[in-house]
């Protein structure tokens, strides 16, 4: 069993390893959804379509929300901060985006901050006319690109990373859209998903490697010629009305017009490496990806933490709302009842528990409270997917002794998080990763639990139904768990793990 220090020890070595501030607002000691994106070619109202796409894909984003339409004429544009339904419920901003295509994005800042001029989709004018793009992931060589753009002369409006894009497709000597996008893709290295809408067509990309996740629907219109979707997850496909096709495939680009879908594949062939994440985390538990539904990976995860950390319990709690899937299967695998320990109270917005420190320090207690009825006198299992900084899992431990929990183990569906991600996904600095400065059983003793145990990286591989993690080429991203960059960190160098002092 692991020690259990007094707070005041907890907190004085949190300080020396600024491991539990949450510097950043808004930082709930997750890690953070990268962005959406959706598109549509032909429907009978694409902006409609888009909102509603971005609605289901809401979870990737939620700082603020850009849709381009195409009305066979002009491109038209509303971009927002905020949620999805705050910039599309009024039939005038609506009404300003006629058109049977467009695309859309939701925005999680990975780069630049969150301001009007770095919202997507970005627009430009060129010669051959406009074109739109939203971009999802992160791209590893922009700073390099942008500083030779900007010595040549190119006028960056943004700080986001997407901009190059832009950039390059405007001063590309190919002719065609899609020969100056291909020319454009080449020059760039990173993750990344992007729709781009032009006057010729709805273009769909996915990174060489295929880390982030981009899927290809039908859309049925009501004049009998087939519409079609590109979204981040298939979750978008069913309130759309349209039905899953096919993933795009890693490095693959389509072309979407009238003729119908235009498959290109202009890089070389290279592994891919599938961010694991997503299934630990990200993606809705609804959605497919790469042929894997999200919600029987997630128990299926849960059942081997079972067989890899089992212990003597009276019941399983999941921390809601990422734990339940897992939860759930660790129960199933265990035998263990599985109980609703925890509440959540879904209407905490961010605003209400930023304004002082001591509200902020009771975030935690306003979005959950620990269930009495079930808690009193048990031994519980609690089940998270994750542990990034370590706030919120000492806090949610405190909470279910609180209410009279006589153990607490704690089961992450995820191995220790030991490394930042680059490729999209808003991480902490390495220094201030939990996992990254102390061992499983320091950190047990740090969030005040009697044990802690991860799923490991074979055993999360085994869940996802590989034999096991082939070491020397990764069937998937698992960066954050194991340091295997699989993209190269041109811009982006992690920093030295060195110890944060105490701000004075
Ligand atoms: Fe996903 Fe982690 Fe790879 Fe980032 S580093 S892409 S979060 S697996």
């Amino acid at each position: 069993m692991a020690r259990n220090r007094g707070l005041k020890e907890v907190e004085s070595m949190m300080d020396v390893y600024g491991a539990f501030r949450a510097e950043e607002p808004g930082d709930d000691d997750k890690m953070h959804e990268e962005c959406g994106v959706f598109g549509v070619w032909h429907a009978q109202d694409a902006a409609a379509m888009t909102a509603l796409g971005l609605h289901a894909l809401q979870h990737r984003g939620q700082e603020a929300t850009g849709i381009a339409t195409y009305d066979g004429d002009r491109f038209h544009i509303h971009k927002g901060l905020g949620l999805v339904g705050d910039n599309y419920s009024d039939a005038k901003t609506m009404a300003g985006l006629p058109g049977g295509h467009a695309i859309g994005h939701n925005r999680y800042a990975t780069t630049g901050e969150t301001v009007l001029r770095n919202v997507q989709p970005l627009y430009a004018d060129f010669a051959f006319g406009g074109f739109a793009v939203g971009h999802n992931g992160n791209l590893t060589n922009a700073a390099a690109i942008r500083r030779d753009l900007v010595r040549r002369g190119c006028l960056f409006q943004s700080s986001m990373d997407s901009e190059v894009f832009i950039h390059l497709i405007a001063i590309s000597l190919y002719s065609t859209v899609l020969d100056r996008l291909i020319d454009a893709l080449k020059q760039v290295v990173g993750a990344y998903s992007l729709v781009a809408l032009s006057q010729d067509g709805l273009i769909g990309v996915r990174d060489p490697q295929g880390v982030r996740p981009l899927i290809l629907g039908r859309l049925p219109h009501p004049d009998g010629k087939d519409g079609w979707v590109l979204a981040s997850e298939t979750c978008a496909l069913e309130i759309v009305g349209a039905e899953f096709v096919r993933d795009i495939e890693p490095g693959e680009v389509v072309v979407i017009n009238d003729q119908g879908v235009r498959s290109v594949k202009p890089f070389h062939r290279t592994t891919s490496r599938f961010c694991i994440f997503e299934y630990v985390y990200f993606a809705r538990p609804d959605s497919v990806m790469e042929g894997k539904p999200v919600y029987a990976a997630r128990k299926e995860i849960g059942a081997m933490l079972a067989r890899e950390s089992g212990v003597d319990a009276d019941v399983i709690v999941p921390v809601p709302d990422s734990g339940v899937p897992s939860a759930m299967g660790y129960a199933a695998e265990s035998g263990i009842p599985y109980e609703l320990g925890i509440i959540r109270n879904h209407y905490v917005g961010r605003t209400f528990i930023e304004p002082t420190d001591q509200i902020r320090n009771l975030g935690v207690r306003l979005k959950h409270s620990g269930n009495r009825a079930v808690l009193e006198g048990k031994r519980v299992i609690l089940v998270d997917d994750s542990i990034v900084r370590g706030t919120t899992s000492r806090k949610i431990v405190e909470m279910v002794r609180a209410a009279g929990a006589t153990e607490v183990h704690m089961r992450i569906s995820s191995p220790p998080t030991t490394h930042s991600c680059f490729y999209g996904i808003d991480t902490p600095e390495r220094g201030k990763l939990l996992a990254a400065r102390h061992d499983v059983q320091e950190m047990a003793e740090l969030i005040g639990a009697d044990s802690l145990a991860f799923v490991s990286i074979d055993g999360l591989y085994q869940a996802l139904g590989a034999a096991r993690r082939n070491a020397a080429d990764p069937q998937f991203c698992d960066a954050c768990f194991t340091g295997d960059y699989p993209i190269a960190l041109h811009d982006l160098a992690d920093p030295p793990l060195t110890l944060v002092t105490k701000a004075s």
